[in-house]
């Protein structure tokens, strides 16, 4: 609970091996302990001496580090090797063995050496390659799971991994004491259906959790035989026991998930990360219009309306090519009734291309829109530049563009821009928080912010296909 190893003394002999299970406890767990016992004169040893044990074998297999100072002044230092132990990498139980003659044995202060306290643990990082790796097996996995283990605890990761469950709307499963480090009332707990998330995961991260009998090793039936695990700890050892896992990241907890989170807002951002930014500054009260295929679908869960006839999209018909004749609607009669209520529009790129000319009519009226077009190079999902000239083999005679994509980083911001709006191009989240803001602050004008995504980016896999007359 605090970090700072627990110190129990005890006495030779019995008193230690009436300590050993509370040792082992301890060591089991991953908590700092220091054991001090006292044993037998060492001029007596092996002669039969008062409860003469051999202590610190004995409590080599319960703890990290056991021994015996050779000398009054080995104690600091040795004292000082027990406290970092217990602290430093995986916490654990440490013995030192204080003979009786040393307790007694007067000496000049002067001859002893005081050492100072260590100082708190260092912090150790995983490699950046396997961040990477791991975001990449995460962005595919269609059942992601998160295990909170009792590591994250101890690593005091909860506001991190909270925010990674969150930002990412990743379901999340506590071990006993991994409990609270987000609060099991958590919509993304799914503690209640614990066997089922175990075994229906494709893809599951660690966070501080060996893959012992509380986890049923990892292994079927238990668990899918081909899910991946990422595997987050701070003892390199751990890592691999009874799996082979996708990722190892060797690491502290809460330094591994700030590294996995920024990592996650790097390039290129999905659709969850643009719409987690844009709903954090959308005012509670603006129209939102929106169409897209992904765009749609994906907004329509993370964007919040709260007020009734404030939401408009493709609709009954399902129409695409609507967006910008409805955000114009809308913004007469906002500005009619209420100057200072903003119309947002949420297009795909696709979506964009129905009626982008529109624009036109935005601008010579001056109706302060703000346009985002969440841009993907395509529809439903896309190529990246590189992708389209290389396996696309652009310029060839033989060229033809798959049906679905669009031109890779078109600039749709210049279509605002060449109409007198203001246009930007975004690719990070730091710049579409900038522009956003911006947009919404200026009243004055229309805005058209072009998202740059990850065109592979796509919406959660659906449990279920279309309803067929057939399985009516
Ligand atoms: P649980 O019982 O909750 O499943 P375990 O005891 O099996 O948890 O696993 C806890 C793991 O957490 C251990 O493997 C330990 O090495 C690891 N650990 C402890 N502290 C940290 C930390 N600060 N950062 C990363 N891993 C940690
Ligand atoms: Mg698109």
């Amino acid at each position: 609970m605090s970090k700072r190893p627990g110190v129990c003394l005890v006495t030779s002999g019995p008193g230690l091996i009436n300590a050993l299970s509370g040792m082992a406890n301890a060591n089991m767990n991953c908590w700092p302990l220091l054991v001090i016992g006292g044993s037998c004169e060492r001029s007596q040893e092996t002669m039969g001496a008062f409860q003469e044990l051999p202590q610190v074998e004995t409590c080599r297999l319960y703890s990290k580090f056991s021994a015996r100072p050779s000398s009054i002044q080995a104690i600091p230092s040795i004292i000082e090797k027990a406290v970092r132990s217990s602290m430093y990498g995986r916490p654990g139980a440490c013995y030192v063995d204080m003979p009786a003659d040393i307790v007694d044995l007067k000496v000049n202060v002067s001859s002893i050496k005081y050492v100072e306290c260590c100082m708190p643990p260092p912090v150790s990082m995983a490699e950046g390659s396997a961040v990477c790796m791991a975001a990449s097996v995460l962005r595919n996995a269609k059942q992601p799971l998160i295990i909170i283990g009792k590591g994250a605890a101890y690593a005091r990761a909860e506001e991190a991994v909270r925010k990674l469950v969150e930002q990412c709307k990743l379901p999340f499963l506590p071990t006993p004491m991994g409990k609270g480090v987000i609060p099991d009332n958590h919509p993304n707990c799914v503690g209640a259906a614990r066997s089922r998330a175990l075994q229906l995961a494709d893809v599951i991260v660690l966070f501080g959790a060996r893959l012992n009998w509380i986890l049923h090793f990892g292994l079927p039936p238990r668990f899918r035989p081909d899910v991946k695990f990422i595997q987050v700890d701070i003892c390199a050892e751990e890592l691999g026991n009874n799996v082979r896992p996708a990722v190892t990241l060797l690491g502290d907890i809460n330094a591994v998930t700030k590294q996995e989170l920024a990592s996650k807002n790097s390039l290129p951002m999905n659709y969850f990360t643009v719409f987690y930014h844009v709903q954090e500054q959308l005012p509670k009260d603006c129209f939102v219009v929106s169409e897209g295929a992904n765009t749609m679908d994906i907004g329509r869960t993370v964007l919040q309306n709260y007020l009734p006839r404030h939401r408009l999209d493709a609709g009954t018909f399902g129409t695409m090519g609507v967006g910008l004749g409805f955000a114009i609607a809308a913004a007469v009669v906002a500005k009619d009734r209420n100057p200072g209520q903003r119309v947002i529009c949420v297009e795909g790129d696709s979506a964009f291309g129905f009626s982008g000319l529109e624009v036109e009519t935005i601008c010579r009226y001056n109706l302060p829109i703000v346009l985002l077009v969440v841009n993907n190079n395509g529809i439903y999902q896309g190529f990246n530049a590189d992708t389209w000239k290389e396996m696309l083999k652009f310029g060839d005679a033989t060229f033809v563009a798959p049906p679905l994509s669009l031109l890779p980083n078109a600039h749709y911001e210049q279509v605002m821009t060449a109409f007198g709006g203001k246009g930007y191009f975004v690719q990070t989240p730091e710049e579409l928080q900038k522009c956003l803001s911006q947009s919404l602050a200026d009243t004055t004008k229309p805005s058209l912010i072009n998202i740059m995504i990850e065109p592979q980016a796509t919406r959660k896999p659906q449990e279920f296909h279309w309803l067929t007359r057939s399985n009516i």
